[in-house]
């Protein structure tokens, strides 16, 4: 059943690419049968010859040939990720002490550089990121500018109903930007502490919601 939501995520994150190279043919590498894949064991051959793990990142893109997205499976499970327009922005909103501004996140007990992003969206932005880094250095200024470029195209293409996604992750989509603009509209007033959500995220995986499913996991029930 895991596995099922797995192989649905990748597909997300396939189609996403796909939907990508068809608008920036020349930008982006051709999207082959194993250009985007999950960091296991079945893959490893893939893989082979970059990262032996993950070491605490979402994703990589693989910058030797053949080009690859490698992605970890919990991504593709939990899909749960941040939005990261105004992290890798040329312009930046900035704290008080000069720093890009932090949001607060739903789930675990700590700040990130962006809201929450929950279902497909989450997978998007990941492809969005990855994709940005093809033929781009680090996370500099060229990587910025087609990650922009890239996540607008896409946000647009979701909201104008060009790419379907499931209304329920629509509806999250919606509520997740107008959440991170009012946070960059406050600005510096707010980012020494920025107000915690008054809500609790309650997706669920498989039925389960998300803290009981790791928990769950970490004690080694099969679902
Ligand atoms: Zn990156």
């Amino acid at each position: 059943m895991t596995d099922d939501r797995m192989f649905e995520g990748l597909a997300m994150a396939v189609r996403c690419a796909k939907h990508l190279k068809e608008k920036f043919p020349m930008e982006i590498m051709a999207i082959k049968d194993n250009t985007i894949i999950e960091f296991s064991k079945r893959n490893s051959r893939l893989i082979h010859g970059d990262k032996k793990n993950m070491s605490g990142c979402q994703a990589f893109y693989r910058t030797d040939k053949p080009h690859r997205v490698v992605i970890l499976q919990k991504l593709l499970i939990e899909r749960v990720g941040w939005l990261g327009t105004n992290y890798y922005s040329l312009e930046p909103t900035l704290d008080e002490t000069g720093k890009r501004l932090r949001f607060p996140c739903d789930i675990e007990e700590h700040y990130q550089h962006g809201v929450s992003l929950y279902g497909e969206p989450a997978i998007i932005e990941m492809i969005c990121h990855e994709l940005a880094h093809h033929r781009t250095s680090g996370h500099a200024k060229g990587f910025k500018a087609k990650y922009q470029k890239f996540w607008k195209y896409m946000l647009d293409e979701m909201l104008n109903g060009n790419y379907a996604i499931s209304s329920y992750d629509f509806k999250k989509l919606g509520d997740q930007l107008t959440s991170q603009d009012n946070y960059v509209s406050i600005g510096k007033s707010v980012c020494k502490d920025p107000p915690k959500p008054d809500y609790k995220w309650n997706a669920t995986i498989n039925g389960i919601p998300v803290e009981e499913y790791r928990r769950l996991k970490s004690e080694g029930v099969k679902n």
